[in-house]
């Protein structure tokens, strides 16, 4: 790379502006052969888990009870079960016949995951969970409670392939992508966690008419936890499925309060584009200059920023929902006012109102020697953005007391 790769462009260069160049320090980025950051798209091979009724059609599950000798309309009601009631618990399922219930709960409802550990803060309106899978491979989900939502930030990867030398998750590489019941367990799990009232914070008010009250449930899920959702695509899109499906064959979710976030894969984006299910829709891009980002992001030696913008753009034509540019403001890194500039002007050329930012100051993470933007910094960097007509908000980061943040989910049994 040459020597002013990560200078800003000649009519920015100010004697005071500075540059952190993107490097670790406290631990090795793993490099490939050519000595670049190395990306793991190829899930390890592991033992698989358990095949659960989350990962199946209504259609396959019948065919699944055949297959096992037990009787096909069961499978109905123990979606419902899983789905409405959040248990996987024979002994909780009297409509089922004693006898023969324990086979068929562990024919479709097997256990996935167990909890190791839980972490709470916010007075208990944020929980971090920390759960080990059928092979020993750990990740984490954080449910978040807000005024009128309920949002859980799942995982779709042990682990993640992407390098990027902020993020925590990255660190240790690439366990194995979780299965589409894996996902979509977390989002029940937490429902369960839930209705046991475990999330701190009020409780539904009573509707003034004596209406029966709803129970609260997870309202929103961000694929914002380990893993990059697009690079476990088949498995993404059947726990999509399986979250937008009406109750009872699956968890009656609005896909527009769905976040899929993404570091880039831009043939993916063009995939998940038409697959009819229109999730909100999110950008990592914490760069608008290939110079910065190159080495901020790996995948951005695959597909650059502005094919990464333009497969963003494709999106909203698609299917007409706003999408999200994500922008963690890393101190004297990316957080200048001149990369805000270029950044409304890169949105700006690709139209308007199709697209807002969300900057999130950076969390620490460990071994890392960068810090979040100075709050002048970040206030700046918005009011340009803003100034050029793009919608910005700074992202709250919750969590940051139980490593619970964005970036910061390295799920280790410490
Ligand atoms: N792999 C996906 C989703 C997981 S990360 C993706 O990259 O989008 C979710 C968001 O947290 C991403 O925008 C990611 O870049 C951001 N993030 C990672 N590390 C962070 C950190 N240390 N501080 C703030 N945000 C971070």
């Amino acid at each position: 790379m040459p020597a002013d790769a990560l200078l800003p462009p000649a009519r920015e260069v100010t004697a005071r502006t500075i540059q952190v160049r993107p490097k670790t320090e406290g631990w090795q980025q793993a490099k490939d052969a050519d000595g670049r950051p190395l990306l793991q798209f190829a899930s390890p091979k592991r033992g698989k888990p358990p095949v659960h009724l989350a990962d199946l059609t209504a259609e396959q599950r019948r065919a699944r009870l055949v297959e096992l000798g037990l009787p096909a309309f069961r499978a109905g009601q123990l979606a419902r079960h899983y789905f409405t009631r959040y248990t996987s618990d024979p002994a909780e399922m009297t409509d089922l016949p004693a006898a023969g219930r324990e086979e068929l709960v562990a024919g479709l409802l097997p256990e996935l995951m167990t909890e190791v550990r839980r972490f709470a803060t916010d007075r208990g309106d944020t929980i971090k969970f920390l759960w080990k899978l059928h092979d020993g491979a750990l990740v984490e989900s954080v449910l978040m409670r807000y005024p009128g939502r309920i949002t859980l930030c799942v995982s779709s990867q042990a682990g993640c392939g992407m390098n990027c030398p902020f993020c925590a998750t990255g660190q240790a590489g690439l366990t194995r992508n979780m299965s589409a019941a894996e996902i979509v367990d977390q989002v029940v799990r937490a429902n369960r966690v839930i209705a046991e009232g475990a999330l701190g914070g009020k409780k539904a008010a009573s509707g003034s008419t004596g209406s029966r009250t709803t129970p609260e449930r997870v309202s929103n899920i961000v694929f914002m936890g380990m893993g990059e959702p697009l690079a476990n695509y088949n498995r993404l899109m059947t726990a999509l499925r399986t979250m937008v499906a009406p109750a009872p064959e699956g968890l009656g979710m609005s896909a527009r309060h769905i976040t899929v976030s993404t570091v880039g894969l831009v043939p993916a984006i063009k995939k998940l584009a038409e697959e009819k299910i229109p999730v909100t829709f999110a950008l990592s891009l914490h760069a608008p200059d290939d110079h910065l980002r190159d080495e901020l992001i790996p995948v951005n030696s695959r597909w650059k920023v502005d094919e990464a913008l333009d497969a963003a753009r494709a999106y909203f034509d698609a299917t007409g929902r706003r999408v999200s540019i994500e922008y963690a403001l890393i101190k004297d890194m990316n957080d200048h006012g001149w990369r805000a500039d270029l950044l409304a002007e890169k949105l700006n050329a690709r139209g308007h109102g199709w697209v807002h930012v969300n900057p999130i100051p950076l969390n620490p993470t460990p071994g890392s020697v960068w810090t979040s933007s100075t709050v002048e910094a970040q206030q700046e960097f918005v009011r340009r953005l803003e100034a050029a007509g793009i919608p910005t908000t700074i992202r709250d980061t919750r969590g940051k007391e139980i490593d619970g943040a964005c970036g910061q989910l390295a799920a280790v049994e410490a």
